[in-house]
């Protein structure tokens, strides 16, 4: 349905993703999406798995129409599904729910590739009373230099319109300290990574995976201790992590079977 737009490396994304060894996402769980034109997102149609996806498995939305619905609280999910059906009978393919979510992430954090996965690693602590780690201090330097000094935690919220919304409030909350995060963590639900490319949101999820694996192994011996706010502010700045940053975003996608 849109083969007007290359999504190679969306798809691509989508199966490494996918890959059950992984563990990030099973069935028809996680979507993905890539900003195609100005206003125009493919996003994954609901129902269809990561680990199987082709160009066929996505529809195109509109930015603009779906950011105004978030915006207008006299809107609801009744006018999500109006508009759904509207793309539905267009393109034959219904978007994913959560595709209101990718548009916030795309419209107000200025991301071209948005992830959204459940990974087994990071529900483990989203479903514990833990899950405020993941939005403290960093616990070690690669950790900044891919994911930055703060990822953003959101409560649970009904996935559609209202989660859409409560990501679109601490969003503008969080970015006059921290500026806008790459990682947001959605308690009792899943991981949100905000990639200028395939490559890098393949990063941040790696990232996000192994600091959960790391957070859950090391509460497991004692109490996390995190570097101090001086050493992620200089691993954040220093020019040689710069350089090491700026390589790895050129980095392209593994391809599946590479490590
Ligand atoms: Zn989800």
């Amino acid at each position: 349905m849109t083969s007007a737009h290359d999504l190679t490396d969306l798809v691509q994304l989508s199966r490494t993703l996918g890959e059950p060894a992984r563990r990030l996402a099973i069935l028809a769980e996680g979507n993905t999406s890539q900003r195609v034109a100005k206003d125009q997102l493919a996003v994954k149609a609901t129902g269809r798995s990561l680990r199987h996806a082709s160009a066929a498995d996505f529809v195109v939305v509109s930015l603009r129409r779906l950011s105004d619905i978030v915006d207008d609280l006299g809107a609801g999910d009744a006018d999500v599904a109006r508009y759904f059906d509207d793309i539905e009978a267009k393109q034959g393919l219904r978007p994913s729910v959560e595709a209101l979510l990718h548009v916030v992430c795309v419209v107000d954090a200025g991301a071209t590739t948005v992830a959204h996965t459940h990974p087994e690693s990071v529900n483990a602590l989203l479903c514990s009373d833990r899950a405020e780690v993941l939005a403290g201090p960093p616990i070690f330097p690669d950790q900044v230099v891919v994911i930055g000094r703060r990822a953003l935690l959101v409560p649970y919220s009904d996935p559609g319109v209202v989660l859409a919304r409560e990501v679109r409030a601490r969003l503008a909350a969080h970015a006059p300290e921290w500026g806008m995060p790459r990682v947001i963590y959605l308690q009792n639900h899943g991981l949100v990574v905000l990639g200028s490319s395939a490559g890098e949101a393949l990063q941040l999820t790696e990232m996000a995976d192994k600091v959960s694996r790391v957070v859950a192994a090391t509460l497991a011996l004692g109490n996390v201790v995190p570097m101090t706010e001086e050493s992620a502010e200089r691993i954040d700045t220093r020019d040689d992590e710069q350089i090491r940053r700026a390589a790895l975003a050129r980095a392209t996608l593994q391809q599946p079977g590479d490590d």
